[in-house]
């Protein structure tokens, strides 16, 4: 052969290999999934704040532009199991912030409470164990780490997040891991393997806490400083006005000073690595959480324009803000897929990125109380507004705030019906009454027409709800997300336990925090949605996808056939070669 020839010859035969190699590097079926929850993000945010690993896999992955959460309520301990069951929350067990234990499944016979059917219990407070009697209840249902594991049999799934109920409520009855902040201790009470030595500061600490492997347990790096008032102060100025002395950052979203201790979702991701570097695992849930303290403090999606802040980049109280927090947990993301990269995993592992919810803020109608935790009465750092009434504030704990009516002001005229027993209050308001009667739901529902913000009102009817009031007075952008999802939405959440009167609320107006989310409004709802996996076609689609659809999308795409019934529905992702 002459040269010319030899050269063409040797590029046609690199040309064929490296088409082979495509092939084989893209035209695979994924073998691991990752899921990662940004707490709260709203959709804009990723260019807003120039989150560069969420656009990259926006835009070279699968992006729903138009997904929304497509339940109520709109809460972290609701949607993190809805993402991984694809049930909607009707069926899962709970299906909002507080429910009523019917059938008094959470009573424990070792105890002697005197809590017991019937009782309101405020879903955030459960832990594993109890989430795993809720789900029993329901008569059991697989979840997606299920399906993982005995496709990919000998593989662990493991969640890992700040906070308890974000984190127990997605483990219970799948994961072998779940990695979150415990509770506040001592650090003079350190004890084996820890000693006070193991940590730079004084004053309080949080440790790993949920069913952390023994690399997480035993490790120091995971105790971080929460409550320490030499530096510079426990709450980096969000305790000292509006809004955010509301709910004021209490050290667990905030990086910190303490290099090699640092709390928040550098924490988060530091544990997802090691549970990375350690086990060989199919599924793997991190939830970041910064952005939804940093929203529900100033208000989500008004930071940047309608809260008046100093920026200053240099000082530590950055922290507290979006432009920081969102960068940070896109900063940890990308510290994920490096170490995919790095174990050679990142070419057969499926990314999800989503949010459990929106968020809004009370642009149009705040009714929160502006006071240090919203003038709480019962729970420091809970807005008061949240919750009004008489409740089991957790189930564990003896029955001691009987007949609390710390809700909000504009609250009142419903509480003075004598009907309502436990009110839960966010971008809807949500009531169970002592007797739930046609007649006693239909009074409650007309004073809460009347309540400030209410745009529709809502009383069950067994499997569903029935609307009894719409107000004339929305706008016609309200008008037309409500006319679409509103009966939707509320339906989601009908059974046994669920309120049984509910309100929604126009878009901007919430009853506790200034930043919020929960009920249905376009806001709250809309989230980011997108799919990566190398060799993935590329495509922004406008379809609705939900939170519910996440479960039945992932299963499809590895091609494992369900075996129970979900809500949600698989969407086809264009992965060339999977299944
Ligand atoms: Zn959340």
């Amino acid at each position: 052969m002459g040269t010319a020839r030899k050269t063409l010859f040797l590029v046609v035969v690199c040309l064929v290999v490296l088409l082979i190699a495509a092939g084989a590097a893209f035209g695979k079926t994924p073998k691991r999934v990752m899921i990662v929850v940004m707490d709260q993000m709203q959709p804009g945010y990723a260019q807003q704040y120039d989150m560069k690993n969420v656009l990259f896999l926006q835009d070279h992955g699968v992006n729903f532009k138009r997904a929304y959460v497509g339940d109520m309520a709109s809460e972290t301990v609701v949607s993190h199991n809805v993402m991984v069951s694809g049930l909607f929350p009707k069926n899962m067990g709970w299906s909002d912030e507080a429910i009523r234990d019917v059938d008094g499944v959470l009573i424990d016979p070792a105890t002697t409470l005197p809590y017991g059917k019937n009782a309101i219990v405020t879903v955030g407070d459960l832990g594993t164990a109890d989430y795993v009697k809720l789900i029993t209840a329901t008569g059991g249902y697989p979840k997606l780490g299920d399906y993982l594991k005995a496709k990919f049999p000998g593989t662990i799934v493991a969640n890992v997040g700040e906070k308890g109920y974000q984190v127990e409520s997605m483990a219970a009855n799948s994961s072998d891991w779940w990695v979150r902040m415990g509770s506040k201790k001592n650090t003079a009470d350190l004890t084996a393997p820890f000693s006070p030595a193991s940590v730079p500061w004084t004053g309080t600490y949080r440790g790993a806490g949920g069913n952390p492997p023994p690399y997480i347990k035993n490790d120091p790096r995971f105790l971080v400083s929460v409550g320490n008032k030499s530096y510079p102060n426990d709450y980096y100025g969000t305790k000292d006005g509006w809004p955010s002395w509301m709910y004021p950052e209490d050290g667990r979203y905030v990086k910190g000073p303490y290099a090699g201790h640092e709390s928040g979702d550098i924490w988060v991701a530091d544990a997802a690595l090691a549970i990375m570097d350690n086990e060989k695992w199919s599924g793997l849930w991190v939830t970041f959480s910064a952005i939804d303290k940093i929203g529900h403090m100033w208000g989500g999606g008004a930071v940047d324009t309608l809260v008046n802040y100093t920026w200053d980049p240099d000082s530590i109280f950055r922290e507290v803000h979006m432009p920081w927090a969102a960068k940070n947990a896109d900063d940890q993301l990308g510290r994920l897929i490096k170490k995919l990269k790095q174990k050679g995993q990142f070419d057969d592992t499926l990314i999800v990125v989503t949010a459990d919810h929106g968020s809004t803020y009370g642009g149009k109608g705040f009714y929160g109380t502006d006071a240090l935790d919203g003038a709480s009465a019962y729970t420091p750092g809970v807005p008061g507004g949240w919750y009004a009434g008489t409740w089991w504030p957790s189930y564990t704990k003896p029955y001691d705030k009987p007949n609390v009516t710390d809700g909000p002001a504009a609250l009142q005229p419903l509480m003075d019906t004598g009907l309502v027993e436990f009110s839960y209050q966010s971008t809807a308001i949500e009531s169970w009454l002592k007797d739930p009667t046609a007649e006693n739901m239909a009074t409650c529902a007309g004073v809460m027409a009347t309540l400030p913000g209410v745009i529709a009102t809502y009383v069950k009817n067994g499997d569903h709800y029935d609307l009894t009031w719409a107000s004339d007075s929305m706008t016609a952008a309200e008008r037309r997300w409500w006319t679409r999802h509103g009966q939707e939405l509320v339906n989601t959440m009908a059974f046994e336990g669920s309120a049984d009167v509910v309100g929604l609320l126009a878009d901007k107006t919430l009853y506790a925090a200034y930043g919020d989310h929960g009920g249905a409004q376009k806001d709250v709802q809309r989230i980011p949605m997108a799919f990566y996996m190398p060799g993935i076609s590329h495509a922004t689609r406008r379809a609705g996808f939900r939170l519910v659809d996440i479960t039945p999308t992932v299963l499809e795409t590895l091609g494992i056939t369900p075996t129970a019934t979900m809500d949600g529905k698989a969407y086809h992702l264009p992965i060339p070669g999977s299944k």
